[in-house]
């Protein structure tokens, strides 16, 4: 399991109340980076990602992509939402994923301009 997998199910742990693993330092260390920019978009910021909101079609086959919160893929009939980094993430999960984060799950970067954090 790459390491960003790692992280991604260390979030849902948490996000589930479960207890993060500690037994890996490198992922604690990922994990907590993101602590660096506390809070996540503002209202104003989060307005400007939704332009990009994409509705999978009906006829959508699905994909190997996942989204790297929920680490689920994409279906038909879901709205799929793009950080300004280029990554994607489903409508709700990344709703529920800036309120407390700037930085993109994948890439690190932040998801309101792209940039380095
Ligand atoms: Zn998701
Ligand atoms: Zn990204």
């Amino acid at each position: 399991m790459s390491i960003k997998l790692k992280l991604a199910r260390a979030r849902l742990l948490e996000r589930e109340g479960q207890q993060i693993p500690a037994d890996t330092p490198e992922i604690a260390a990922e994990y907590f980076r993101g602590f660096k920019t506390p809070g996540g978009l503002t209202d104003r910021e989060i307005e400007a990602r939704k332009r990009t909101i994409v509705l999978l079609p009906t006829t959508f086959k699905g994909s190997d992509e996942i989204c790297n919160c929920c680490l689920d893929g994409y279906k038909a009939g879901q709205n799929i939402i793009f950080a300004k980094c280029g990554h994607k993430y489903h409508l709700d999960c990344f709703n529920d994923f800036v309120k407390n984060w700037r930085a993109c799950a994948l890439c690190r970067k932040d998801m309101a301009t792209g940039k380095n954090l």
